[in-house]
């Protein structure tokens, strides 16, 4: 009895496998379907995702693109929101996230990260004329943030729940900002950056609120794939591509 269990069992297996060879291509020694990597975005990131007309570009899109091409895989991006990325992940609608996104211990629970490849910083963004000159002057204070971001769990645990206005974009947070919705937009440095040079009126304040790293967050299943992400990340830093990669989104001062 237990060795016709055993021999079913293996008969399963072999099925299983056979059935998941189908159109996947495991030529680089990652599986993903078609030869196609399939990168999960929120792309209201600039400078790290945004559209420029129809297209999806920016840092993340770079270094995807990049990761794609030594991997031997076509690029694909899909935007959603950034709510939804994660998700995406693990259920393997996307192979890959990288959208700015910080890595946390609690995300750490659903998915991989890679090495990091850029640092974040969560700053704050007041209107020019605001009583708000540090982080402390938040307390008490209407504060913006983008849904499910760190910005919006941090702030949540430091300021209360009640304090934190969630939007679906940055951009909106900070649409709420200049309509006297909120005080404070707490978001990263790079858009926040953006956002202020788009909008009159509005600053970032000196002090920063939270350092994190950004790395590219992938399926717990799919090792392969990490490894392979990894070994591409560390060839991108150490032939310079990675720092022209910034450079050219991110002018220095
Ligand atoms: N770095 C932030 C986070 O991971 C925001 C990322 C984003 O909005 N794309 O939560």
């Amino acid at each position: 009895m237990k060795k016709k269990l055993l021999s079913m069992a293996l008969v399963a297996m072999m099925v299983a496998a056979m059935f998941s060879a189908c159109g996947k291509k495991e030529s680089t020694g990652m599986t993903v379907n078609d030869g196609v990597l399939t990168m999960a975005t929120n792309a209201y990131f600039p400078p790290y995702e945004y559209y420029e007309g129809e297209e999806i570009v920016g840092i993340d899109a770079d270094i995807a693109k990049a990761i794609a091409d030594k991997l031997g895989l076509e690029l694909k991006i899909e935007d959603m929101e950034f709510d939804s990325i994660i998700t995406a992940v693990q259920t393997g609608k996307a192979d890959m996230g990288l959208a700015g996104m910080t890595v946390t211990d609690e995300r750490k629970q659903s998915v991989n990260f890679s090495d990091s490849y850029a640092t974040g910083i969560q700053v704050v963004i007041v209107t020019e004329d605001s009583d708000i000159a540090t982080v402390d002057d938040l307390a008490g204070k209407k504060i913006g943030v983008q849904l499910a971001t760190t910005g919006d769990i941090y702030s949540k645990d430091d300021f209360g729940e009640e304090n934190v206005e969630e939007y679906n974009k940055g951009a909106d947070a900070v649409m709420a900002l200049k309509q006297g919705k909120v005080d404070a937009v707490i978001i990263d440095n790079e858009p926040a950056k953006s956002f202020v040079k788009a909008n009159e009126g509005l600053k970032i304040l000196d002090t920063e609120y939270v350092t994190e790293d950004y790395a590219a967050a992938l399926n717990k299943d799919n090792t392969e794939l990490l490894d392979a992400v990894n070994k591409a990340l560390a060839e991108l830093k150490e032939d310079g591509t990675l720092q022209s990669i910034i450079d050219k989104y991110i002018p220095a001062e």
